[in-house]
């Protein structure tokens, strides 16, 4: 019950911080998002400090490079952990 390499979940909830309006999206599994247009409200979602893109810092499932264990692309000068 190891396998778990292909278990890439590619669907995640982007919930907005200003106006709780969510919206489920399909993410690249080649790239990063970095930002994303709230479909409520217009704002434009940012990652948080920390985070690699608006998946992991407003989706309910992190992308697909750190679902895989790595780490996703542009993330530097991080080395904790
Ligand atoms: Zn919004």
């Amino acid at each position: 019950m190891e396998n778990q390499a292909q278990n890439i979940e590619l669907t995640s909830t982007l919930t907005c911080p200003e106006c709780g309006h969510s919206e489920a999206e399909t993410m690249p599994t080649d790239a990063c998002q970095w930002f994303y247009e709230c479909k409520g409200c217009g704002l434009l979602l940012k990652p948080k400090a920390g985070d690699c893109c608006v998946y992991c810092s407003y989706g309910t499932v992190p992308c697909p490079p750190i679902q895989q264990g790595g780490n996703c692309c542009g993330v530097d000068g991080g080395d904790a952990d």
